[in-house]
């Protein structure tokens, strides 16, 4: 079974995008995951397919309207569909290593995209819309963050990969950040590669490698190796 996401969005054009190339491209071509787009406009309401409307309460901007949304959300996910429903949402669940494993053990998932001010707050408990974030920071719309979440989850797909293993040692997956890399030349700009990776030792090898990514967590993400240690008993006990 392929993994299946349904976008509700007033741009079905923004899709596959960067998703339709390279890793996720081959992924889609060879049915391992299948995108289909419902686009809000044609769930519109009137003669102008009115998607949007003014605040209540007033202040600036548009809110989409909720049974627009709810119309859409039913067009592509019925009452038996087990796939989680998200909303692209700044206030959401920040996306992390974990969430994207997680989604990626699942069927699929319905993915609403807003736009404007956002979302009638409404629909997110009317058809139990899980919010996810991408980061404190706001996008014009939940398209790019949709993408964004749907690369972190696609390359971790069975067969999407060429190397199996090669996820499990990266970034995050460790509660670590992944060790430097380094490829030929052996000398370059009179930097030469760190002889510890071309002594032909994998113990030493992989010893340089613990070494150098618990040094650059503590360097650039203090906040993730407390996580890791933690999690390893070192801190708590
Ligand atoms: N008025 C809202 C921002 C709306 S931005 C606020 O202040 O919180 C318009 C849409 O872009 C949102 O509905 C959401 O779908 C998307 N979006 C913006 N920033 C995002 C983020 N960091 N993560 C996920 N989606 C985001």
């Amino acid at each position: 079974m392929s993994f299946k996401a349904s976008i509700i969005t007033l741009f079905p054009d923004m899709f596959p995008g960067s998703l339709g190339s390279s890793l996720a491209g081959n992924a889609l071509e060879a049915g391992i995951w299948t995108l289909e787009t419902a686009d809000l406009r044609a769930f519109g309401k009137g003669k102008h397919r009115q998607v949007d409307d003014t605040p209540a309460g007033g202040g600036a901007g548009m809110i989409l309207k909720p049974d627009v949304l709810a119309d859409a959300i039913d067009s592509v996910s019925t009452g038996s569909d087990v796939r989680p429903r998200l909303l692209m949402s700044p206030r959401g669940r920040v996306l992390d290593q974990a969430y994207a494993r997680e989604l990626a053990d699942g069927p699929g998932a319905v993915i609403v995209c807003g736009r404007f001010e956002g979302v009638d707050d409404r629909v997110i408990e009317a058809r139990n819309l899980h919010e996810v974030s991408i980061g404190d920071y706001i996008l014009s719309g939940g398209e790019p963050a949709a993408i964004v979440l749907l690369d972190a989850v696609i390359r971790l797909l069975p067969g999407v990969m060429g190397n199996e293993d090669s996820g499990l040692n990266e970034s995050f997956e460790k509660g670590l950040l992944e060790h430097p890399h380094y490829t030929r030349p052996q000398s370059f700009e009179g930097r030469e590669i760190p002889e510890e990776l071309t002594s032909g030792n994998h113990g030493k090898v992989d010893q340089w490698r613990l070494e150098q990514a618990e040094k650059l967590t503590r360097e650039k993400r203090p906040d993730i190796l407390e996580r890791h240690t933690t999690k390893n008993g070192k801190k708590e006990s």
